[in-house]
């Protein structure tokens, strides 16, 4: 029996000895596809020769600096990468270790850009629902799982309201246009500034497309744009939660570039580092780093382990794979073959009620009907049985046992690494459409 707490506690899962491109092998000899890198993390598969040898390299070089001290040549040539051309005004860089390391220094680096600006009556924050931001405190706080908000829901921070995300598969009328949901969202969103007050609110924080709860949910077109309208009339920051579906996974290296915005802090991790080491980050646009120079000069916040040497030239190492292997390309081209494929596939299965997701970001949402679109009793765990299915045919993919307002839905990720091959991706399909067959038939 593991000692190590898993997701489930006192669960004993498979032992992974090796990584090697798209495949984990694990003690007892079994070979699996991963196809969704854990969670969107391992977008380069395992066992990336060159961005194992920068790891040595810099451990050989030093290991460790605190940066109230020094800065290190790998943290700094990583966000010259990032931020080279200073895509959508982004100038900075802060790099922790993990998702809600990032998401909490967006959250107090939004609040302390306030108070360098003067404007310290803004405390509030706006979030939405079916969103993850991840478990600490404050970015659960942010967070609109509600099954994974209820056991802390008392000690979560009352700064945070949340809206309705936009979830046309879901929450969509049948007699509403795509624009006249757009303009529904907005409204509600400007209703919240109202209420709390646009002079008091902090930020807006969405991700471009929803992961974790409820699988590869993208936005209508003309969404973000109303939504950046509206902070932009009050004043108040956006934050773009990217640690899923940035760096490269949906087709371009930021999501919100095919959202025609941009946001004023992003956060990064999983396919930053690319599982490698453990890091995240926030970009940080300039006009808040001006703030900054022009106010207090410090970032009150900061951890042990920030802007780590050697997690800083992992994923100074993933960052120029992407870009030296054209790999954000094969991720549009491999996004459309898996989606295709999954399509075809599954499409017309009466319990696969929606098909979604953009670049190697793809899920399958699971009903009991197509045409009321009602979920699984939790108790039939229907998710995990895919997951084991799939683990039987010799595939890893992530379930999703995400909230729909409240209630269990089963989703299942497919987000498989960017070096992919169409034989790759057709094996995915293959494995996953019967592996759904086989948990369906199991009920
Ligand atoms: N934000 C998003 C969008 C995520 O998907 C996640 C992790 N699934 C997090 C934040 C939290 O990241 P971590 O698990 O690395 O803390």
């Amino acid at each position: 029996m593991s000692r190590v707490l898993h997701r489930t506690l006192f669960a004993d899962p498979m032992l992974a000895v090796r990584g090697e491109g798209i495949y984990l092998h694990t003690a007892d000899g079994e070979k699996i596809i991963d196809g969704s890198g854990g969670a969107a993390v391992a977008c380069l598969g395992h066992g990336n020769a060159r961005v194992n040898a920068a790891i040595a390299e810099q451990l050989s070089k030093v290991a460790y600096v605190h940066t109230a001290l020094f800065t290190n040549e790998a943290a700094e040539e990583l966000a010259d990468v990032l931020l080279g051309d200073e895509p959508g005004g982004l100038s900075h860089a802060y790099f922790c270790s993990s998702g809600s390391e990032g998401m909490e220094a967006a959250i107090k680096l939004a609040r302390q850009y306030f108070l360098e600006i003067g404007q310290p009556q803004r405390t509030r924050y706006i979030a939405r629902r079916q969103g993850y931001h991840g478990n600490t405190l404050g970015a659960l706080s942010a967070g609109g799982n509600m099954m994974r908000r209820a056991p802390y829901a008392p000690i979560l921070s009352e700064a945070f309201s949340l809206v309705s995300p936009c979830f046309a598969y879901r929450f969509q009328r049948d007699d509403e246009t795509d624009e006249q949901y757009v303009q529904r969202l907005a409204d509600e969103l400007e209703a919240e500034f109202q209420r709390l007050g646009p002079q008091n609110v902090i930020a807006f924080c969405a991700e471009p497309v929803v992961g974790a709860t409820t699988g590869c949910v993208t936005a209508l077109p003309g969404y973000f744009k109303k939504m950046r309208e509206i902070c932009d009339r009050h004043g108040a920051l956006m934050i773009l939660d990217e640690v899923m579906c940035g760096m490269g996974r949906t087709g371009t290296l930021h999501a919100w570039e095919q959202e025609g915005i941009t946001p004023d802090i992003q956060i990064v991790a999983k396919g930053l580092g690319g599982g490698y080491q453990p890091i995240g980050g926030i970009l940080i646009g300039k006009r808040i780093i001006d703030a900054f120079r022009a106010g207090s000069g410090s970032f009150m916040h900061g951890h042990t382990y920030q802007a780590h040497p050697v997690a800083c030239a992992a994923a100074l190492a993933v960052q120029k794979v992407i870009r030296e292997d054209n790999l954000v390309a094969n991720v549009r081209a491999m996004g459309e073959r898996l989606a295709a494929g999954l399509t075809e596939r599954l499409g017309n299965h009466r319990h696969v009620g929606d098909i979604r997701g953009r670049g190697l970001f793809q899920a399958i949402e699971l009903v009991t009907d197509r045409a009321t679109k009602a979920t699984f009793d939790p108790a039939l765990k229907l998710n995990e049985r895919i997951k084991q299915a799939a683990f039987d045919r010799g595939l890893a993919i992530y379930p999703m046992g995400g909230t729909i307002d409240g209630k269990h839905g089963d989703h299942i990720c497919i987000a498989p690494p960017y070096i992919a091959t169409a034989a790759d991706i057709d094996a995915i399909v293959e494995r996953l459409g019967d592996a759904v067959d086989d948990a369906v038939a199991s009920l």
